[in-house]
């Protein structure tokens, strides 16, 4: 089966809207309502964004070869050695919720040796993001969305050349989801006096919830013979993510350390 890219009418302006398959979520080019793509009604939520600072290659890749030459991890020749392949700076969707979370929890522990039944009540608030997009392999953890710097959503905060992406998921998905990782968070944060769960159950209650945009470069490096990838924040111009060589990859180097022939 192809996949049609289908067309529908902004209901707010009436421009004519592309939508790509599996998007929910589309934001109209001309006058910056969020349109439902399944029913073609507007969504009337918050609809943010992080401005980017670094909005052309040109000035994000000298902070990436930066972080090259920085770290005692890295090979000590990668911001010599390495060569950019692509970068693209994405637009990514996210749904921010302010949060208060209550787990009911049952377990034991029992690294002590003793067995010691727990349960209680866990209960803490959180601004806590979900990505809006699908199968994305995005580090959504290492990323702390500089909120602070968030503008209402506007369509001259989007830098010409960004890949802006639309959500493919709902709000109500995403607080499935949501739920099921403060879940798993509160279990983490309890595992001082619980290390066996018997049973947990996390409820929420959404204090508010608003749709964010935030800018992210993708950068594809080369390096020996394979290509890695760096994540950085397009407001602050800081990494936030990265696949790095390890010294022994490339040939010699360990011979140079070790002091080998
Ligand atoms: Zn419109």
């Amino acid at each position: 089966m192809t996949q049609v890219v289908q067309s529908i009418k902004c209901p707010n302006c009436g421009a004519p809207l592309e939508l790509e398959p599996g998007e929910i979520i589309i934001t109209c080019g001309f006058c910056a309502s969020d349109i439902n793509t399944a029913t073609g009604v507007k969504y009337i939520f918050q609809h943010s964004i992080i401005p980017a600072r670094y909005t052309t290659p040109e000035t994000i890749l000298p902070y990436a070869r930066s972080w090259m030459g920085k770290g005692f991890l890295k090979p000590p020749d990668l911001a010599k050695k390495s060569r950019i392949m692509e970068s693209t700076l994405e637009l990514l969707p996210f749904f921010v919720f302010h949060v208060k979370a209550s787990t009911e929890y049952i377990g034991y522990l029992t690294r002590t040796g003793t067995n010691e039944e727990r349960k209680g009540t866990f209960e803490k608030e959180y601004f806590w993001k979900i990505m809006a997009r699908r199968g994305a392999e995005f580090p959504t953890a290492e990323y702390s969305v500089p909120l602070e710097s968030k503008v209402p959503f506007n369509l001259s905060q989007v830098p010409p050349g960004a890949k802006f992406l639309s959500a493919e998921m709902e709000e109500d998905e995403a607080r499935k989801v949501l739920r099921q990782e403060l879940d798993a968070h509160a279990r983490h944060l309890l595992s001082d006096i619980v290390d066996t769960f018997t049973k947990t159950e996390t409820k929420i209650e959404v204090e508010e919830m608003e749709f964010l945009h935030a800018p992210v470069w993708i950068i594809k490096y080369q390096y020996g013979d394979r290509v890695y990838r760096l994540v950085m924040d397009g407001a602050s111009g800081k990494d936030i993510w990265a696949e790095i060589p390890s010294p022994g990859e490339k040939k010699g180097f360990f011979k140079k350390m070790f002091g080998g022939a």
